[in-house]
């Protein structure tokens, strides 16, 4: 039987998992898939079906998750399972979160952002973009109408603990808190949008000025976290948020061993807000009047989304099919499925 917690928690955090398909440089080095999603809320990993010597045994391990998606399901069909129940949050003054947590190159991007990986950069399917459009279909039923609400819309990056605003070529900004606990980004760009296409415009806009020179784009997003936020306000007022965050790959924790000092510190940087990150989830599904919000950058410019009657968060976490991966598989699979 369901106790209040249980259903406050089930009512405001989604987790589920997203395994893409092998990529070509997975199969041309003949790496074999381990994930099988046998229901809509399972994940297993097992060892690969196909016949092969190896070097060590893969137990099979199975999650359960509020929905899993195999690498055959759509951006649209997890977007509708994911963010698009949060759109509706934020029309009733809410605060919603979704973010995409994984290993780099198990898809947040592309789940988030849209693909920018080809010569054609589609941002028009990624989570951003689909949301974006519900805000404005919203925006024009009547109950909504009559609030005569503005949309804005954010994107800045946080990486080794500094803000970046990605709609102001890069400016550094500071967060200062003040006496009410109220946390602020200093100068950071809210730029008013109308339609859909002034928000694929801002995506372009910030995920050109995110990757601009840097030797590849995932070599410096695998270190930073990106958020988007689209903003309702009702005569200046905030009416709610929804942020959209990819989140640094996780496996860049790993790196506080690395020999480079500066690598070492931006993995001890993500280690600690993906921890961080995971206490403040935590705290919401509890309903704990303390969110240990100030453990790190991510998680203290998004203070305000843990906190409040009227606060919805869902976790994507991204997997890779391949064996290759499966020891950060299994790490993010954990960190997901551990009660949160
Ligand atoms: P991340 O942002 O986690 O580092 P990306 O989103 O950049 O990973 O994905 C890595 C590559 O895999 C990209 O080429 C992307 O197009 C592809 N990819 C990711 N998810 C999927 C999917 N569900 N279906 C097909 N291709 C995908
Ligand atoms: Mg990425």
């Amino acid at each position: 039987p369901l106790n209040t917690t249980d259903l406050i928690e089930e009512h405001r955090i989604c987790v589920c998992v997203r395994a893409r398909p092998l990529n070509k440089k997975e199969l041309t080095t003949k790496d074999l898939d381990v994930i099988t999603v046998p229901s809509k809320d399972v994940v297993m990993v097992h060892e690969p079906k196909q016949k092969v010597d190896l070097t060590r045994y893969l137990e099979n391990q199975t999650f359960r998750f509020d929905y899993a998606f195999d690498d055959s399901t759509t951006n649209e069909m997890v977007y509708r399972f994911t963010a698009r129940p949060l759109v509706e949050t934020i029309f009733e003054r809410g605060m919603a979160t979704c973010f995409a947590y994984g290993q780099t190159g198990s898809g947040k991007t592309h789940t988030m952002g849209g693909d920018f990986s080809g010569k054609n950069q589609d941002c028009s399917k990624g989570i951003y973009a689909l949301a974006a459009r519900e805000v404005f279909v919203m925006l024009g039923k009547p109950n909504y109408k009559k609030l005569d609400l503005q949309v804005f819309a954010t994107f800045f990056e946080i990486y080794s603990g500094k803000v970046f605003d990605l709609l102001n070529r890069k400016a550094k900004l500071r967060v200062l808190e003040d006496g009410k606990q109220q946390v602020q980004v200093v100068g950071l760009q809210e730029k008013e949008v109308k339609c859909t296409e002034d928000v694929l415009r801002l995506i372009e806009v910030g995920n050109s000025c995110r990757t601009s020179g840097q030797t590849s784009a995932n070599a410096h997003s695998s270190r930073s976290h990106a958020v988007f936020q689209i903003i309702l306000r009702r005569r200046g007022k905030m009416h709610g948020k929804f942020s959209l965050i990819d989140l640094a790959g996780n496996e860049r924790g790993a790196d506080t061993s690395s020999a480079d000092r500066q690598t070492r510190l931006e993995g001890a940087e993500i280690n600690k807000s993906l921890l961080a990150l995971k206490e403040c989830i935590r705290a919401l599904g509890r309903n704990k009047p303390h969110t240990p919000f100030r453990a790190s950058k991510l998680t203290q410019v998004l203070r305000d989304s843990f906190i409040g009657e009227n606060s919805r968060t869902c976790m994507i976490a991204t997997i890779s099919p391949g064996m290759a991966s499966c020891e950060n598989t299994l790490n993010t699979l954990r960190y997901a499925n551990s009660p949160l």
